[in-house]
């Protein structure tokens, strides 16, 4: 499907572009990738990203989970850049989304991770098993920064959206001041103090869930 589509099906509330795993430290345990393709179901989506924080490791169970339940799935993460910046990095391709995150899982700065500080990490298969921990903390920031995020992946290939770039902490505007000139394809807007803008400067402006668990 092309970048415009699936622009267009999000603002249409059918395409859900920043979803988080178990694997994300921060994510409860049962967001595993069958939960978040049966949810997405639920929610009447047609295509949905799994964008775990610096990884894609459950990125193939969610591609398998997907196919069950008939869910357009996207691939990628959340880059955690070394300006400490969020940024949606998304393809509808698993091995190239794979290749990205053998480079990232070499740049993060590893401290081991504490689960019952952060949160476990496990990486699952679609019967939700365990099959390995990250053992170091996935919510680091990786030496990649944000005007070098184009060096390693191709921007016709791929959908870089800076997250929640409203957001005090971890976003473009809190720590640039401002959106530079790169090729993103859209910013995200969270939902807390969303003026409903359709445009921020020359970028369409697009709105996720950015879902860790299902809110009560
Ligand atoms: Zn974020
Ligand atoms: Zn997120």
């Amino acid at each position: 499907m092309d970048k415009l589509s699936i622009i267009e099906l999000n603002k249409q509330g059918l395409a859900d572009l920043h979803i988080h795993s178990c694997l994300s430290p921060c994510a409860d345990l049962y967001m595993s990738p069958r939960f978040i393709a049966n949810n997405a179901v639920e929610r009447g989506l047609k295509v949905a990203a799994l964008t775990d924080h610096n990884t894609s490791q459950n990125c193939p169970a969610f591609k398998s989970a997907c196919e069950k339940v008939g869910l357009i799935p996207l691939f990628g993460m959340e880059l955690n850049t070394r300006e400490e910046i969020h940024v949606l990095c998304i393809t509808d391709d698993l091995d190239r989304a794979l290749a990205f995150d053998k480079i990232v899982s070499e740049k993060i700065s590893k401290f081991k991770n504490d689960p019952l500080v952060f949160g476990d990490q496990p990486v699952v298969n679609e019967d939700e098993e365990v099959l390995y921990q990250i053992p170091y903390y996935l919510g680091g920031a990786v030496s990649i920064s944000i005007d070098h995020i184009f060096d390693y992946i191709d921007s016709e290939k791929w959908m870089v959206i800076p997250s929640h770039i409203n957001r005090k902490r971890n976003s473009l505007i809190s720590h640039l001041g401002f959106i530079p000139d790169l090729p993103f394809d859209a910013v995200e807007v969270a939902k807390a103090n969303d003026d409903g803008r359709e445009k921020w400067g020359n970028y369409i402006v697009v709105r996720n869930s950015d879902m860790h668990r299902i809110e009560a």
